[in-house]
Protein backbone atom coordinates (compact mmCIF):
# COMPACT_ATOMS: atom_id res chain seq x y z
CA UNK A 1 0.00 0.00 0.00
CA UNK A 2 2.61 2.49 -0.69
CA UNK A 3 0.36 4.68 -2.28
CA UNK A 4 -0.72 5.52 0.78
CA UNK A 5 3.32 6.25 2.39
CA UNK A 6 2.96 9.93 4.71
CA UNK A 7 4.49 10.19 8.70
CA UNK A 8 0.75 10.42 9.33
CA UNK A 9 -0.15 7.13 7.33
CA UNK A 10 2.58 5.51 8.78
CA UNK A 11 1.82 6.89 12.56
CA UNK A 12 -2.03 5.42 12.37
CA UNK A 13 -0.16 1.71 10.87
CA UNK A 14 1.93 2.11 14.27
CA UNK A 15 -0.93 2.44 16.44
CA UNK A 16 -2.91 -0.31 14.71
CA UNK A 17 -0.09 -2.56 15.48
CA UNK A 18 0.05 -1.80 19.00
CA UNK A 19 -3.65 -2.62 19.06
CA UNK A 20 -3.46 -6.01 17.27
CA UNK A 21 -0.84 -7.02 19.25
CA UNK A 22 -2.45 -6.50 22.29
CA UNK A 23 -6.13 -7.96 20.80
CA UNK A 24 -3.93 -11.01 19.20
CA UNK A 25 -5.51 -10.10 16.07
CA UNK A 26 -4.28 -12.94 13.37
CA UNK A 27 -2.18 -11.95 11.01
CA UNK A 28 -4.35 -12.96 7.99
CA UNK A 29 -6.92 -10.30 9.07
CA UNK A 30 -4.47 -7.44 10.16
CA UNK A 31 -4.14 -5.78 6.83
CA UNK A 32 -8.27 -6.45 5.96
CA UNK A 33 -8.81 -4.09 8.99
CA UNK A 34 -5.74 -1.93 8.82
CA UNK A 35 -5.87 -0.63 4.98
CA UNK A 36 -8.19 1.36 3.37
CA UNK A 37 -11.05 -0.36 1.24
CA UNK A 38 -10.68 1.99 -1.39
CA UNK A 39 -10.06 5.69 -2.41
CA UNK A 40 -10.28 7.85 -5.39
CA UNK A 41 -7.89 10.90 -6.52
CA UNK A 42 -9.42 13.36 -8.82
CA UNK A 43 -8.09 16.79 -10.79
CA UNK A 44 -9.99 19.85 -10.53
CA UNK A 45 -9.35 22.53 -12.60
CA UNK A 46 -10.84 25.83 -12.14
CA UNK A 47 -10.98 29.30 -14.04
CA UNK A 48 -9.07 31.68 -10.88
CA UNK A 49 -10.47 35.39 -10.72
CA UNK A 50 -7.42 36.52 -13.15
CA UNK A 51 -8.52 34.80 -15.17
CA UNK A 52 -6.27 31.77 -15.43
CA UNK A 53 -6.86 28.27 -15.11
CA UNK A 54 -5.54 26.15 -11.85
CA UNK A 55 -5.47 22.64 -11.50
CA UNK A 56 -5.92 21.05 -7.69
CA UNK A 57 -5.75 17.80 -6.49
CA UNK A 58 -8.88 16.17 -4.33
CA UNK A 59 -8.61 13.28 -2.58
CA UNK A 60 -11.68 10.56 -0.78
CA UNK A 61 -10.44 8.26 1.22
CA UNK A 62 -13.10 5.41 2.30
CA UNK A 63 -11.73 3.05 5.15
CA UNK A 64 -14.31 0.58 5.54
CA UNK A 65 -17.69 -0.16 4.29
CA UNK A 66 -19.25 -3.10 6.32
CA UNK A 67 -21.52 -1.48 8.90
CA UNK A 68 -22.74 1.22 6.70
CA UNK A 69 -22.17 4.33 5.04
CA UNK A 70 -18.80 5.66 5.68
CA UNK A 71 -18.16 9.23 7.30
CA UNK A 72 -16.11 11.50 7.46
CA UNK A 73 -14.56 15.44 7.35
CA UNK A 74 -12.98 16.99 4.38
CA UNK A 75 -9.95 19.32 4.81
CA UNK A 76 -8.72 22.17 2.22
CA UNK A 77 -4.99 22.70 3.09
CA UNK A 78 -1.57 23.13 1.56
CA UNK A 79 -0.14 20.01 2.93
CA UNK A 80 -2.99 17.32 2.15
CA UNK A 81 -2.00 14.19 0.88
CA UNK A 82 -3.43 11.04 0.13
CA UNK A 83 -1.47 9.37 3.05
CA UNK A 84 -2.78 12.12 5.43
CA UNK A 85 -6.33 11.53 4.08
CA UNK A 86 -6.27 7.99 4.32
CA UNK A 87 -4.64 8.18 8.24
CA UNK A 88 -8.04 9.96 8.93
CA UNK A 89 -10.35 8.27 7.14
CA UNK A 90 -8.56 4.65 9.52
CA UNK A 91 -8.89 7.19 12.62
CA UNK A 92 -12.51 7.98 11.90
CA UNK A 93 -13.61 3.79 11.53
CA UNK A 94 -12.12 3.32 14.96
CA UNK A 95 -14.19 6.69 16.44
CA UNK A 96 -17.45 5.49 14.65
CA UNK A 97 -16.99 2.08 16.19
CA UNK A 98 -16.22 2.75 19.51
CA UNK A 99 -19.15 5.40 20.00
CA UNK A 100 -21.79 2.96 18.55
CA UNK A 101 -22.19 4.99 14.91
CA UNK A 102 -23.33 2.63 12.08
CA UNK A 103 -20.65 4.38 10.00
CA UNK A 104 -17.18 3.11 8.43
CA UNK A 105 -14.33 5.82 8.51
CA UNK A 106 -13.51 8.21 5.66
CA UNK A 107 -11.95 11.35 4.75
CA UNK A 108 -11.64 14.05 1.96
CA UNK A 109 -9.08 16.69 1.28
CA UNK A 110 -7.97 19.10 -1.38
CA UNK A 111 -4.37 20.27 -1.50
CA UNK A 112 -4.88 24.32 -1.65
CA UNK A 113 -5.03 27.00 0.76
CA UNK A 114 -8.35 28.71 1.59
CA UNK A 115 -6.68 31.62 2.53
CA UNK A 116 -5.73 33.01 -0.38
CA UNK A 117 -8.77 31.99 -2.48
CA UNK A 118 -11.70 34.46 -3.40
CA UNK A 119 -14.97 33.03 -2.11
CA UNK A 120 -16.28 32.43 -5.91
CA UNK A 121 -12.90 30.40 -5.63
CA UNK A 122 -13.55 28.59 -3.25
CA UNK A 123 -17.29 27.83 -4.44
CA UNK A 124 -15.87 26.92 -8.01
CA UNK A 125 -13.31 24.43 -6.10
CA UNK A 126 -15.93 22.45 -4.15
CA UNK A 127 -18.36 22.14 -6.61
CA UNK A 128 -16.00 20.48 -9.31
CA UNK A 129 -14.78 18.72 -6.33
CA UNK A 130 -18.55 17.27 -5.55
CA UNK A 131 -19.27 16.84 -8.95
CA UNK A 132 -15.86 14.59 -9.88
CA UNK A 133 -17.07 12.67 -6.60
CA UNK A 134 -20.61 11.92 -7.41
CA UNK A 135 -19.94 8.22 -8.36
CA UNK A 136 -18.13 7.64 -4.87
CA UNK A 137 -20.70 9.43 -2.78
CA UNK A 138 -24.03 9.38 -1.59
CA UNK A 139 -26.28 9.23 1.56
CA UNK A 140 -26.08 6.01 2.36
CA UNK A 141 -22.81 5.70 0.18
CA UNK A 142 -20.82 8.20 1.78
CA UNK A 143 -21.25 11.15 3.85
CA UNK A 144 -19.19 14.43 4.09
CA UNK A 145 -18.54 16.94 6.87
CA UNK A 146 -16.34 20.29 7.61
CA UNK A 147 -12.73 19.41 8.70
CA UNK A 148 -9.61 21.99 8.83
CA UNK A 149 -10.31 24.93 6.43
CA UNK A 150 -13.79 23.91 5.32
CA UNK A 151 -17.01 25.28 7.39
CA UNK A 152 -21.15 25.13 6.55
CA UNK A 153 -21.08 27.19 3.45
CA UNK A 154 -18.66 24.80 1.81
CA UNK A 155 -21.05 21.76 3.24
CA UNK A 156 -23.77 23.84 1.51
CA UNK A 157 -22.12 24.34 -2.02
CA UNK A 158 -21.39 20.48 -1.91
CA UNK A 159 -25.30 19.53 -1.01
CA UNK A 160 -26.27 21.86 -3.50
CA UNK A 161 -23.98 20.48 -6.39
CA UNK A 162 -25.24 16.86 -5.52
CA UNK A 163 -28.93 17.95 -5.48
CA UNK A 164 -28.67 19.67 -8.97
CA UNK A 165 -27.47 16.85 -10.24
CA UNK A 166 -29.86 14.37 -9.16
CA UNK A 167 -32.68 16.99 -9.71
CA UNK A 168 -34.01 16.73 -5.83
CA UNK A 169 -32.87 18.33 -2.96
CA UNK A 170 -30.94 15.52 -1.14
CA UNK A 171 -29.93 17.63 2.25
CA UNK A 172 -28.06 14.28 4.02
CA UNK A 173 -25.33 14.24 1.47
CA UNK A 174 -23.34 16.13 3.78
CA UNK A 175 -23.48 17.00 7.50
CA UNK A 176 -22.57 20.52 9.26
CA UNK A 177 -24.63 22.04 6.29
CA UNK A 178 -26.59 25.50 7.70
CA UNK A 179 -29.23 24.83 9.72
CA UNK A 180 -31.49 27.03 7.25
CA UNK A 181 -30.52 24.09 4.92
CA UNK A 182 -31.37 21.10 6.80
CA UNK A 183 -28.18 20.95 9.25
CA UNK A 184 -28.56 20.30 13.15
CA UNK A 185 -28.78 22.63 15.56
CA UNK A 186 -25.65 21.95 17.69
CA UNK A 187 -23.75 20.54 15.06
CA UNK A 188 -21.03 23.53 14.85
CA UNK A 189 -20.48 23.61 18.79
CA UNK A 190 -20.73 19.76 18.99
CA UNK A 191 -17.05 19.03 18.62
CA UNK A 192 -15.95 21.64 21.18
CA UNK A 193 -18.51 20.84 23.68
CA UNK A 194 -17.76 17.13 23.90
CA UNK A 195 -14.05 18.01 23.72
CA UNK A 196 -14.94 20.25 27.43
CA UNK A 197 -17.13 17.93 28.52
CA UNK A 198 -15.09 14.96 28.46
CA UNK A 199 -12.33 16.99 30.00
CA UNK A 200 -14.68 18.17 33.29
CA UNK A 201 -14.63 13.73 33.19
CA UNK A 202 -11.16 13.38 33.37
CA UNK A 203 -11.32 15.92 36.14
CA UNK A 204 -13.18 14.38 37.91
CA UNK A 205 -11.27 11.14 37.28
CA UNK A 206 -8.12 12.38 38.39
CA UNK A 207 -9.41 14.90 41.49
CA UNK A 208 -8.63 18.03 39.75
CA UNK A 209 -10.82 21.01 40.64
CA UNK A 210 -12.22 22.62 37.16
CA UNK A 211 -13.32 25.77 39.13
CA UNK A 212 -9.64 26.36 39.34
CA UNK A 213 -7.85 24.66 36.57
CA UNK A 214 -6.26 26.74 33.74
CA UNK A 215 -6.29 25.58 30.23
CA UNK A 216 -4.21 26.26 26.94
CA UNK A 217 -5.81 26.10 23.39
CA UNK A 218 -3.39 25.68 20.14
CA UNK A 219 -5.34 25.92 16.75
CA UNK A 220 -8.42 28.67 17.82
CA UNK A 221 -10.58 27.41 15.17
CA UNK A 222 -14.17 25.73 14.98
CA UNK A 223 -13.15 23.16 17.36
CA UNK A 224 -10.57 25.05 19.63
CA UNK A 225 -12.74 28.37 19.91
CA UNK A 226 -15.68 26.15 20.87
CA UNK A 227 -13.86 24.33 23.56
CA UNK A 228 -12.20 26.68 24.97
CA UNK A 229 -15.78 28.82 25.55
CA UNK A 230 -17.02 25.75 26.95
CA UNK A 231 -13.94 25.38 29.17
CA UNK A 232 -14.68 28.41 30.51
CA UNK A 233 -18.21 28.07 31.15
CA UNK A 234 -16.97 24.88 33.23
CA UNK A 235 -15.30 27.18 35.03
CA UNK A 236 -11.71 26.60 33.74
CA UNK A 237 -9.60 30.14 33.22
CA UNK A 238 -8.06 30.23 29.51
CA UNK A 239 -4.54 31.68 29.46
CA UNK A 240 -3.26 31.16 26.04
CA UNK A 241 -4.45 30.07 22.50
CA UNK A 242 -3.07 30.26 19.39
CA UNK A 243 -3.62 29.89 15.68
CA UNK A 244 -1.38 29.35 12.55
CA UNK A 245 0.45 32.75 12.88
CA UNK A 246 0.92 32.24 16.57
CA UNK A 247 -0.37 32.80 20.06
CA UNK A 248 -1.31 34.73 22.64
CA UNK A 249 -0.68 34.52 26.53
CA UNK A 250 -2.02 36.19 29.51
CA UNK A 251 -1.41 34.01 32.99
CA UNK A 252 -4.11 36.38 34.64
CA UNK A 253 -6.69 34.57 32.08
CA UNK A 254 -8.16 35.61 28.52
CA UNK A 255 -10.83 37.51 28.22
CA UNK A 256 -12.64 35.09 25.66
CA UNK A 257 -15.64 37.51 24.53
CA UNK A 258 -12.96 40.32 23.57
CA UNK A 259 -10.85 37.54 21.74
CA UNK A 260 -13.72 36.81 19.50
CA UNK A 261 -14.40 40.09 18.60
CA UNK A 262 -10.79 40.63 17.49
CA UNK A 263 -10.76 37.57 15.45
CA UNK A 264 -13.92 38.37 13.97
CA UNK A 265 -12.14 42.09 13.41
CA UNK A 266 -8.73 40.76 12.23
CA UNK A 267 -8.73 36.94 11.54
CA UNK A 268 -6.02 35.99 13.74
CA UNK A 269 -5.83 35.75 18.07
CA UNK A 270 -2.48 37.36 17.34
CA UNK A 271 -2.20 41.42 18.56
CA UNK A 272 -4.76 40.67 20.79
CA UNK A 273 -4.28 43.17 23.55
CA UNK A 274 -4.19 42.22 27.15
CA UNK A 275 -1.97 39.30 26.34
CA UNK A 276 1.85 38.75 25.38
CA UNK A 277 3.07 37.26 21.87
CA UNK A 278 4.02 33.08 22.48
CA UNK A 279 4.84 30.82 19.44
CA UNK A 280 3.16 27.89 18.35
CA UNK A 281 6.34 25.49 20.43
CA UNK A 282 5.99 27.83 23.58
CA UNK A 283 2.51 27.34 23.93
CA UNK A 284 2.29 23.64 24.21
CA UNK A 285 5.02 23.84 26.96
CA UNK A 286 3.31 26.43 29.00
CA UNK A 287 2.46 25.30 32.60
CA UNK A 288 -1.17 24.54 32.64
CA UNK A 289 -3.71 22.26 34.09
CA UNK A 290 -5.39 21.34 30.68
CA UNK A 291 -3.28 21.49 27.42
CA UNK A 292 -5.94 20.89 24.33
CA UNK A 293 -4.03 20.42 20.82
CA UNK A 294 -6.80 21.42 18.25
CA UNK A 295 -5.02 22.12 15.50
CA UNK A 296 -3.30 19.60 13.20
CA UNK A 297 -1.30 16.30 13.59
CA UNK A 298 1.69 15.43 14.92
CA UNK A 299 2.60 18.54 17.43
CA UNK A 300 3.45 16.39 20.53
CA UNK A 301 6.14 14.46 19.40
CA UNK A 302 9.22 13.40 21.04
CA UNK A 303 10.99 16.17 21.03
CA UNK A 304 8.44 17.92 23.40
CA UNK A 305 6.48 15.07 25.58
CA UNK A 306 8.90 14.97 28.10
CA UNK A 307 8.80 19.07 28.79
CA UNK A 308 4.78 19.36 28.44
CA UNK A 309 3.80 20.72 31.74
CA UNK A 310 0.01 20.01 32.40
CA UNK A 311 -2.60 17.20 33.99
CA UNK A 312 -4.64 16.50 31.03
CA UNK A 313 -3.96 16.52 27.33
CA UNK A 314 -7.21 16.53 25.67
CA UNK A 315 -6.87 15.69 22.11
CA UNK A 316 -9.60 17.41 19.78
CA UNK A 317 -7.45 17.51 16.77
CA UNK A 318 -6.83 14.55 15.28
CA UNK A 319 -3.40 12.60 15.48
CA UNK A 320 -1.74 15.61 17.52
CA UNK A 321 0.52 12.89 19.20
CA UNK A 322 2.82 10.82 17.73
CA UNK A 323 3.64 7.03 18.93
CA UNK A 324 6.99 8.16 20.16
CA UNK A 325 5.24 10.75 22.17
CA UNK A 326 2.98 8.29 23.44
CA UNK A 327 5.92 6.11 24.79
CA UNK A 328 7.65 9.09 27.01
CA UNK A 329 4.11 9.91 28.32
CA UNK A 330 3.86 6.84 29.57
CA UNK A 331 6.60 7.29 32.03
CA UNK A 332 4.69 10.32 33.11
CA UNK A 333 1.37 8.51 34.92
CA UNK A 334 0.42 12.36 36.08
CA UNK A 335 -0.62 13.21 32.97
CA UNK A 336 -4.31 11.82 31.76
CA UNK A 337 -4.65 11.89 27.85
CA UNK A 338 -8.02 11.59 26.75
CA UNK A 339 -7.77 10.26 22.88
CA UNK A 340 -8.04 11.54 19.78
CA UNK A 341 -10.95 8.88 18.92
CA UNK A 342 -13.03 9.68 21.91
CA UNK A 343 -12.00 13.22 22.46
CA UNK A 344 -13.60 14.82 19.40
CA UNK A 345 -15.70 12.37 18.85
CA UNK A 346 -18.32 15.05 19.64
CA UNK A 347 -18.42 16.03 15.80
CA UNK A 348 -18.99 12.98 14.25
CA UNK A 349 -21.88 11.64 16.77
CA UNK A 350 -23.94 15.18 15.77
CA UNK A 351 -22.79 14.62 12.25
CA UNK A 352 -24.91 11.09 12.66
CA UNK A 353 -28.04 12.69 14.68
CA UNK A 354 -28.16 15.47 11.61
CA UNK A 355 -28.20 12.73 8.72
CA UNK A 356 -30.77 10.66 10.95
CA UNK A 357 -33.03 13.91 11.01
CA UNK A 358 -32.32 15.04 7.20
CA UNK A 359 -33.35 11.14 6.36
CA UNK A 360 -36.73 11.39 8.42
CA UNK A 361 -36.88 15.19 7.80
CA UNK A 362 -37.67 15.40 11.49
CA UNK A 363 -35.86 17.58 13.15
CA UNK A 364 -34.94 17.90 17.17
CA UNK A 365 -34.36 21.06 19.47
CA UNK A 366 -31.05 21.34 20.81
CA UNK A 367 -31.38 20.36 23.97
CA UNK A 368 -32.56 17.24 22.87
CA UNK A 369 -28.96 16.88 20.89
CA UNK A 370 -26.94 18.27 23.49
CA UNK A 371 -28.46 15.62 26.13
CA UNK A 372 -28.36 12.99 23.84
CA UNK A 373 -24.55 13.79 22.72
CA UNK A 374 -23.35 13.69 26.47
CA UNK A 375 -24.76 10.48 26.95
CA UNK A 376 -22.96 8.48 24.02
CA UNK A 377 -19.77 10.59 24.97
CA UNK A 378 -20.37 9.63 28.53
CA UNK A 379 -20.80 5.31 27.85
CA UNK A 380 -17.96 5.87 25.94
CA UNK A 381 -15.90 7.05 28.41
CA UNK A 382 -16.91 5.04 31.18
CA UNK A 383 -16.03 2.10 29.11
CA UNK A 384 -12.27 3.27 27.86
CA UNK A 385 -11.97 4.48 31.26
CA UNK A 386 -12.58 0.81 32.67
CA UNK A 387 -10.88 -0.99 30.20
CA UNK A 388 -7.45 1.52 30.94
CA UNK A 389 -7.93 1.03 34.27
CA UNK A 390 -8.79 -3.03 34.44
CA UNK A 391 -5.97 -3.73 32.18
CA UNK A 392 -3.68 -1.49 32.96
CA UNK A 393 -3.51 -0.24 29.54
CA UNK A 394 -3.02 3.75 28.26
CA UNK A 395 -6.34 5.29 27.17
CA UNK A 396 -5.61 4.88 23.36
CA UNK A 397 -5.01 1.83 23.65
CA UNK A 398 -7.66 0.95 25.60
CA UNK A 399 -10.11 3.78 23.44
CA UNK A 400 -8.30 1.79 20.20
CA UNK A 401 -8.77 -1.75 21.09
CA UNK A 402 -12.66 -1.15 21.51
CA UNK A 403 -13.14 0.57 18.19
CA UNK A 404 -10.93 -2.23 16.37
CA UNK A 405 -12.01 -5.25 18.02
CA UNK A 406 -16.46 -4.06 16.85
CA UNK A 407 -14.59 -3.38 13.18
CA UNK A 408 -13.16 -6.81 13.21
CA UNK A 409 -16.22 -8.30 15.21
CA UNK A 410 -18.16 -6.98 11.84
CA UNK A 411 -16.11 -7.71 9.65
CA UNK A 412 -15.78 -11.71 10.98
CA UNK A 413 -19.03 -12.32 10.78
CA UNK A 414 -19.96 -10.82 7.18
CA UNK A 415 -16.93 -11.89 5.61
CA UNK A 416 -14.76 -10.91 2.92
CA UNK A 417 -17.19 -8.81 1.05
CA UNK A 418 -17.77 -5.93 0.78
P1 LIG B 1 -10.41 24.96 11.53
O1 LIG B 1 -9.87 25.14 10.16
O2 LIG B 1 -11.70 25.58 11.89
O3 LIG B 1 -9.33 25.46 12.60
C1 LIG B 1 -7.99 25.03 12.62
C2 LIG B 1 -7.22 26.02 13.46
O4 LIG B 1 -5.88 25.56 13.60
C3 LIG B 1 -7.13 27.41 12.83
O5 LIG B 1 -7.24 28.38 13.85
C4 LIG B 1 -5.74 27.43 12.23
O6 LIG B 1 -5.21 28.75 12.11
C5 LIG B 1 -5.00 26.62 13.26
N1 LIG B 1 -3.75 26.05 12.77
C6 LIG B 1 -3.48 25.52 11.55
N2 LIG B 1 -2.21 25.11 11.51
C7 LIG B 1 -1.68 25.38 12.72
C8 LIG B 1 -0.41 25.19 13.30
N3 LIG B 1 0.58 24.65 12.60
N4 LIG B 1 -0.22 25.58 14.58
C9 LIG B 1 -1.22 26.12 15.28
N5 LIG B 1 -2.45 26.34 14.80
C10 LIG B 1 -2.67 25.97 13.53
O7 LIG B 1 -10.44 23.38 11.77
P2 LIG B 1 -11.27 22.57 12.87
O8 LIG B 1 -12.49 22.06 12.21
O9 LIG B 1 -11.36 23.37 14.11
O10 LIG B 1 -10.32 21.30 13.08
C11 LIG B 1 -9.26 21.31 14.02
C12 LIG B 1 -8.86 19.87 14.35
O11 LIG B 1 -10.00 19.18 14.88
C13 LIG B 1 -8.41 19.04 13.15
O12 LIG B 1 -7.43 18.10 13.59
C14 LIG B 1 -9.66 18.28 12.75
O13 LIG B 1 -9.39 17.09 12.04
C15 LIG B 1 -10.24 17.99 14.13
N6 LIG B 1 -11.67 17.69 14.14
C16 LIG B 1 -12.58 18.59 13.67
C17 LIG B 1 -13.93 18.29 13.75
C18 LIG B 1 -14.97 19.28 13.32
O14 LIG B 1 -16.15 19.04 13.62
N7 LIG B 1 -14.64 20.37 12.66
C19 LIG B 1 -14.34 17.07 14.27
C20 LIG B 1 -13.39 16.18 14.75
C21 LIG B 1 -12.05 16.51 14.69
Amino acid sequence: MEIYDHPTFRMACQQFDLVADHLQIPTDERDRLKFPKRSLTVSLPIHCDDGSTKVFTGYRVQHYLTLGPTKGGLRFHPDVTLGEVAALAMWMSWKCALTGLPYGGAKGGITCDPGQMSATELERLTRRYTQEMIPFIGPQVDVMAPDVGTNEQVMAWMMDTYSVHNGYTVPSIVTGKPVALGGSLGRREATGRGVAYLVNRATDAIGLDITNATAVVQGYGNVGSIAALSLARYGAKIIAVSDVRGGVYNREGLDLWKLEKHVAQTKSVVGFPDSEPVSNDQLLLLPCDILVPAALERQITAANAGKIQCRIIAEAANGPTTPEADVILAQRPEIFIIPDVLCNAGGVIVSYFEWVQDLQSFFWGETEIVDKLFRILETSFTQILTTSRKQKISMRLAALSVGVKRVQEAKRMRGLFP
